[in-house]
């Protein structure tokens, strides 16, 4: 059965004080949460993750993904993280194709495609980001966008390997603009990216994997659009950085 997910994707954002209060309140706050129903993970800058790693603890409620890694597993790559080197600190989820990734550094599916290969390869799990600019959904291409994003860096898996996939729909004007996608319109998309796995894997397979919604996820709209039912939890950006903001966020998850 899949589970609730929430993720806060902290950007190139906070000092290394203030990286490790905000990992030390969010571990705090949820280990005295009566019950936990749902995944909670952070995505610090990578210069952190060893320090969050060891304040949030190996199997703690509060997990610590990283926000990027690179395609091959060593090599002259002058500034870039492998996989292996993740593992080795105890990171075992990553995002994948985050919009701006895709935008500013001209990551497209097929490279995003060796990137899930080799994350996979080293079993950590991929949280891939996906979503269509404004431009797509007012020229009424969005589906399309959307399919053509899932089909080319993930429909060469086999079955098995979507229990290591999250998928998050990040509509990319909705990403840091304050512009929400309506309840509606996410559910809309999520039933259909669902119903894009089911037709290639099978609904068992689709109906296991945690769709995430991203953009503009506020303490005042998260329990909404997380009412929907294909809306399996949220990406958030912002208001990841407050720890107040954030544990509103995953109270509204459930
Ligand atoms: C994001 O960057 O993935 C994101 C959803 O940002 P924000 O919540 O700030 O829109």
């Amino acid at each position: 059965m899949r589970k609730k997910i929430v993720a806060g994707n902290w950007k190139m954002n906070l000092t290394r004080d203030e990286a490790q209060a905000l990992t030390k309140s969010l571990a705090q706050r949820l280990k005295e949460k009566a019950t936990l129903n749902q995944r909670v993970l952070i995505c610090p800058p990578s210069i952190h993750l060893s320090d969050a790693i060891a304040s949030a603890g190996p199997d703690g409620p509060l997990e610590v993904g990283a926000q990027n890694m690179h395609q091959a597993d060593s090599g002259a790559y002058t500034g870039e993280l492998s996989g292996a080197m993740l593992l080795s600190h105890g990171i075992r989820t990553v995002l994948v194709g985050h919009s701006e990734r895709r935008a500013y550094f001209h990551e497209d599916n097929h490279l995003l495609k060796q990137k899930v290969d080799a994350a996979l390869g080293q079993g950590i799990e991929v949280v891939y980001c996906f979503g269509e600019l404004l431009e797509e959904r007012q020229g009424a291409t969005h589906f399309e966008v959307v399919a053509t994003q899932l089909k080319q860096a993930l429909f060469h898996l086999t079955a098995d390997q979507w229990s290591s996939i999250v998928l998050a729909y990040e509509p990319v004007w909705a990403i840091g603009t304050g512009v929400t996608a309506s309840p509606e319109q996410a559910q809309e998309m999520h039933a259909f990216i669902r119903q894009t796995v089911a037709a290639h894997y099978g609904d068992a397979c689709a109906q296991n994997v945690s769709i995430l919604y991203g953009g503009s996820v506020k303490p005042n709209n998260a329990a909404e659009i997380f009412g929907k039912p294909d809306v399996d939890g949220g990406l958030i950006g912002g208001a990841a950085l407050k720890a107040d903001d954030f544990m509103a966020i995953v109270n509204a998850a459930g």
